[in-house]
């Protein structure tokens, strides 16, 4: 594993994070498992990882395409 350098504060290192993100949209939630940020040591500032953004971007626009329907 390699160590990240904080690019927000240039002085942290980034701590990978596992935890469980909730979304809302339009008054409804969804909780996405294994949510994995970056977070910084320093400024706190988390950015979220490449992977998770990509699978949760899916999952996000499924949700909200299914809530869209219901509400039709
Ligand atoms: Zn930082």
């Amino acid at each position: 594993m390699t160590t990240l350098e904080c690019s927000i504060c240039n002085q942290g290192t980034l701590k990978k994070e596992n935890k469980d993100e909730v979304f809302e949209y339009q008054g409804e939630t969804i909780t996405i498992p294994d949510y994995v940020v970056h977070r910084c040591n320093i400024c706190s500032e988390a950015i979220v990882d490449n992977e998770t953004l990509k699978t949760s971007g899916h999952i996000l626009k499924a949700f909200k395409r299914e809530v869209d329907e219901r509400r039709v």
